[in-house]
């Protein structure tokens, strides 16, 4: 018989009231093996919108925090993974951009016994991509590319937000991580970069500033510090 597992689905949010509701229902409605349940973590970043109000009416099969101030993506991470009791935790943001059925791809090289550390990478992929800012993704191909200098790791997509983690990972580096804002994602890689790591192609619809898309591009420029940092003085 198969071993049961827990998935941790820790979704940060910061004023997220357009996209919430669906993205909730579409993980909620994502079919995983038999013998893996799931925990939804949803960590409400001081939401100044109508984000709360939809927390607050949602039943009691969530656990939820909220912040007292706006603390950043990288605050949300943390306190998710710290409060997350899964054998398999996953980031996934509470925009469209990530499609919740990729979840199912991320699993198997984890599940497998292969790999500590999952990456969805939006970069060798098929699947359908949204065709969107040229310079964003320049950004996202040199911050790999100098995070990949400093970890020795051939990673295509070290911004990613699909990262999925397995326990003995999570044990290891949730009470090391700092970075309370988007330096998170060069922090976590220069945190995992010892363990096993998968990539698999993930599909991305990624959505415009209008869109409510919050990274920019001050954000590429303390990347580079927090690759330094991290690897460097960690
Ligand atoms: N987020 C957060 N706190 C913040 C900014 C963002 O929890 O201060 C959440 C946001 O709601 C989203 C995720 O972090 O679920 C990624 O943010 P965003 O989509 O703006 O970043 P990008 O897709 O541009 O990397
Ligand atoms: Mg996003």
């Amino acid at each position: 018989m198969q071993r049961d597992i827990k998935l941790s689905i820790i979704i940060p949010i910061y004023n997220e009231e357009k996209t919430l509701e669906e993205i909730l229902q579409r993980v909620i409605v994502v079919q995983f093996p038999k013998n893996i349940s799931k925990e939804i973590i949803l960590v409400n970043d001081a939401s100044t919108d109508g984000t709360r109000e939809i927390i607050d009416r949602l039943s009691k099969d969530y656990i939820v925090i909220h912040h007292e101030k706006n603390r950043g993506k990288g605050a949300s991470i943390i306190d998710g993974l710290k409060r997350s009791t899964g054998d398999i935790a996953i980031i996934q943001d509470a925009d469209l951009e990530y499609d919740p059925e990729d979840i199912n791809k991320l699993l198997p090289p984890i599940l497998e016994g292969k790999a500590d550390v999952v990456y969805g990478s939006r970069f060798i992929s098929s699947q359908p991509h949204r065709v969107l800012y040229f310079w964003h993704y320049v950004g996202n191909v040199f911050l790999t590319f100098v995070s990949n200098t400093f970890t020795n790791l051939n990673l295509t997509d070290m911004e990613t937000g699909y990262k999925m983690f397995n326990r003995s990972a999570i044990d290891a580096i949730k009470d090391k991580l700092v970075s309370r804002r988007f330096g998170i994602e060069p922090e976590l890689t220069a945190r995992v970069k010892r363990f096993r790591i998968y990539e698999v192609g993930i599909s991305y619809s990624g959505r415009t500033y209008e869109e409510g898309k919050k990274v920019g591009w001050k954000d590429g420029f303390s990347a580079i510090w927090c690759i330094i940092r991290f690897n460097l003085f960690p």
